[in-house]
């Protein structure tokens, strides 16, 4: 019997978000609307998905000793997660700088600050939290060395989700524990590289399959997602709804998909009801104030 239906590893940012009319060229200055500040960071927004959809989370994080880091622990109790592996101190809590204009097109700087600080000792010391659940989901948002840890602590039969967001080339090692590596067009181009070639989500699916994950999921935004396996290569058909803003659709998706994995559905079923959950989210603002929870998913 597992404690925890998902344990996150990842990241726990604030983002800090100033509207402006025009966005800053080098040495400009601009003025803006007042300050808005969101929890975010793809670890943080992964676990308020899960718990917003009933799933028994917990995090593994680092925050800041400082406002944003108790920001952020609280949005994650708020939501239900069990924060007893957040970290805190050793550098502030990452933040993103975020200005946007009118149009929606934002220009964004992050400090990874205390994400940047999760250790492979980190991981290690949290041993009772890897042999207490079901599936463990991780990002790039900290250390690659700490995600290699997080594949070397896994407990035998527990299940590894990642979502390799901001992309970058994955040794073996985890690339032979993901089932599945979920990725957009985007990250599925930079980590194929310079192996990359055909032009369809299938050939991408395909060719990551053949560098070693159990299973390959394709997220395709409006259009769905694909699921890829030794079983073959299927679509996962979208669901149609009036798309306000996208963002943590991503986040939202690997969250409802790794917990309805846990949960003994196959990678087909998981992906549906997870396209549905993205789906849910696109229809509201934000990102954590945008995710569903199970009754709204099942309203869609
Ligand atoms: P982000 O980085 O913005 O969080 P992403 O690029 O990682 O997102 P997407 O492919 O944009 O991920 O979205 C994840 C899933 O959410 C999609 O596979 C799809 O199921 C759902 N989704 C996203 N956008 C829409 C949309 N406009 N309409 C319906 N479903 C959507």
């Amino acid at each position: 019997m597992y404690d925890y239906d998902l344990l996150v590893v990842g990241s726990a940012n604030a983002d800090l978000v100033i509207g402006v009319e025009r966005r800053p060229g080098a040495g400009e200055t601009v003025l803006g609307s007042d300050l808005a500040v969101h929890p975010g960071g793809k670890g943080a927004n992964q676990a308020v998905a899960a718990a917003r959809l009933g799933a028994r989370t917990a995090l593994l994080a680092r925050v800041g000793d400082d406002a944003h880091g108790r920001l952020l622990l609280e949005s994650q109790r708020d939501a239900g997660v069990d924060t007893v592996g957040v970290l805190v101190g050793g550098a502030p809590t990452g933040v993103a700088l975020i200005t946007v204009d009118p149009s929606g097109d934002n220009s964004i700087v992050v400090s990874p600050g205390a994400n940047g600080r999760l250790a492979p000792e980190d991981v290690s010391a949290a041993a009772c939290l890897f042999q207490s659940s079901r599936v463990v989901s991780a990002q790039l948002e900290i250390p690659l060395e700490t995600v290699v840890a997080v594949v070397r602590n896994l407990a035998p039969d527990s299940r590894f989700v990642l979502n390799p967001s901001p992309p970058r080339p994955l040794p073996s090692e985890v690339l032979a524990a993901c089932d599945p590596l979920i990725v957009n067009e985007h990250e599925a181009k930079v980590i194929l590289g310079s192996s990359a070639v055909g032009d369809s989500p299938e050939d991408w699916a395909r060719i990551l399959l053949a560098k070693g994950p159990r299973s390959v999921v394709v997220t395709l935004g409006g259009e769905g997602a694909l699921v890829a396996s030794s079983e073959g290569v299927s679509r996962v058909a979208s669901v149609k709804v009036d798309a306000v803003d996208t963002t943590g659709a991503g986040d939202a998706f690997t969250a409802a998909l790794a917990t309805r994995l846990g949960a003994g559905e196959s990678l087909a079923e998981a992906a549906a009801y997870a396209a549905r959950v993205g789906a849910a989210t696109v229809t509201k603002e934000g990102a954590q104030a945008s995710f569903p929870t199970a009754a709204e998913v099942a309203a869609l």
